[in-house]
């Protein structure tokens, strides 16, 4: 239902938490947030079925990191619950994926990945992304992503993180808004503005069928089949 993400300097946790709020009025039954940072060796992940204040609750204290993404949920595939709530890891914990949207092919995926030995922690849809992406033996994260997509139908707008490619973000839309936010040496990602106006007017709407790769101080967009496409930043006006 709702996504927002950044990648900085700032302690993204607050920040990832208060963007999520200002998508509440969208609707939604669970969330969840996953962090890293530069240095860090690993992903950090809370998630939890109800509002957003009841994620809070669950967010340690100690919870640093300047690169995350979250995610609030209307559940289409399994029922709202802790564990099918985004983001969505692999077994590894390497590969963190939060989707808006639907994979009509689901079904098939899951049942192809089982027959490969793939144990699927959740009922959700999304998570056949989050396998597909870390099955990949493709070289960068951004043809992983692109890999996975090709064999999946559906609608999506997709943030995935991964933490041997830390110092990045890669996003993709078909058929569910993706925005990202440009900001300085700092860069955002939303699936409305609403969650990122109070931080940036400059604003770059992806198309369907185009992916983004965003780091803290750049950013590029590119087809999924991975033509350069030219995204020039839009500034938008917005009432508070
Ligand atoms: N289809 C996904 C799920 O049920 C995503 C739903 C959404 O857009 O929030 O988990």
């Amino acid at each position: 239902c709702g996504i927002v993400g950044y990648i900085g300097k700032r302690d993204v946790a607050p920040l990832l938490l208060e963007g999520l709020q200002r998508l509440e009025y969208r609707g939604y039954d669970s969330a969840g947030i996953v962090i890293t940072s530069p240095k860090a060796t690993g992903l950090k992940m809370v998630k939890a079925k109800g509002r957003v204040r009841d994620l809070e609750a669950r967010v340690p204290k100690r919870f640093a990191g300047t690169t995350g993404i979250a995610h609030t949920r209307w559940a289409t595939h399994g029922a709202p619950s802790d564990i099918n709530s985004h983001p969505h890891l692999d077994p590894e914990n390497k590969v963190a994926v939060v989707h808006n949207g639907i994979v009509d092919n689901a079904a098939e995926l899951r049942a192809k990945l089982e027959a490969d030995g793939v144990v699927f922690a959740s009922e959700t849809d999304t998570e056949v992304l989050t396998h597909l992406i870390a099955r990949s033996q493709a070289e960068t994260l951004e043809e992983k992503v692109r890999e996975a997509l090709k064999v999946v139908e559906g609608t999506y707008g997709i943030a995935v993180m991964h933490a041997d490619f830390n110092d990045r973000i890669v996003v993709a839309r078909n058929g569910s808004p993706v925005v990202l936010g440009i900001g300085e040496k700092e860069m955002f990602v939303a699936s409305d503005v609403a969650a990122l106006i109070s931080h940036t007017r400059q604003i770059v709407t992806l198309d369907d069928g185009e992916m983004a790769t965003l780091k803290a101080d750049d950013f590029r967009t590119y087809t999924t089949s991975g033509t350069r496409t030219t995204a020039t930043p839009e500034t938008v006006e917005w009432e508070a």
